[in-house]
């Protein structure tokens, strides 16, 4: 299946990307929970516990979105800490926002709209930063991954949560009946929106596979860079440091 996104000029991509998040901001959370079976908080978890955020911190949540890991890391920073949400998508910064404040969680979270491939903070600004099931969005990767780099402090952390390749190969198979025949069915039944859950599974499968991921961090500067595989693969944290 070939939903076009490979073969359209960039600007075209980058409409099209808006297109899709201000379709789903209304859905996004609940579409989240029927998608994964509600596992999306599982891998999100571990990627908190991972973090090592502590009481302090000033903490970058790019493409945040909804403002599932900006809530986690508001919580684990304090008052004297800061997160910034920081997405593209000002329908999607909204719906998080409201989310957020409704919860409670205000003072310390500010939100920005800035593009990841030129981010609006000076260099040397955070002590970690995230970007979970952003950065396969994103035209120019290499470039995010750059800026991420330089806008982290030296001794700081890069999170990077987002599908990848399925290791085991029969799941494979199964996985991709699911992303390409069930998922975008379910968008259409729920959402009332097929396009956008079949950008989501064609935008995975052309996502670079975690090694290749991880040789981009270290292309982009990162000193050094692994990568953790959930769910066989179907999601791969990759984390990078600056030293
Ligand atoms: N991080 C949240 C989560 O895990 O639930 C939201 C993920 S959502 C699938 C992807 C987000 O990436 C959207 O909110 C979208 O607007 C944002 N995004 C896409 N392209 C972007 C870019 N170039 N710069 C910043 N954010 C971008």
């Amino acid at each position: 299946i070939d939903f076009g996104f490979s073969e359209v000029p960039l600007e075209e991509k980058v409409k099209r990307v808006k297109g899709v998040f201000d379709s789903v901001a209304g859905n996004y959370d609940i579409m989240n929970d029927v998608m994964s079976l509600g596992i999306h908080r599982v891998w999100k978890r571990q990627t908190i516990d991972l973090s090592g955020v502590r009481p302090g911190y000033k903490v970058l949540d790019l493409a945040g979105g909804t403002g599932d890991l900006t809530k986690a890391f508001a919580k684990r920073v304090g008052k004297t800490g800061q997160v910034i949400l920081a997405d593209i998508n000002e329908s999607m910064v909204r719906v998080g926002r409201d989310r957020l404040i409704n919860q409670g969680i205000s003072g310390n979270v500010d939100y920005t709209i800035t593009n990841a491939e030129a981010l609006a903070f000076p260099d040397n600004s955070f002590d970690v930063a995230t970007i979970a099931f952003g950065l396969r969005n994103v035209t120019n990767k290499d470039q995010a991954l750059a800026e991420l780099y330089r806008v982290l402090k030296p001794g700081g952390q890069l999170l990077i949560l987002e599908f990848s390749k399925v290791t085991n190969p029969a799941m494979a198979k199964l996985y991709d009946f699911y992303s390409f025949n069930i998922l975008p069915k379910m968008g259409k039944v729920i959402a009332d929106d097929e396009a956008s859950y079949q950008y989501l599974a064609e935008s995975i499968r052309m996502h670079p596979d975690q090694e290749t991921l991880k040789q981009m961090m270290l292309q982009a500067g990162f000193d050094k860079a692994e990568y953790l595989n959930m769910s066989q693969g179907i999601v791969a944290l990759h984390r990078g440091w600056k030293y």
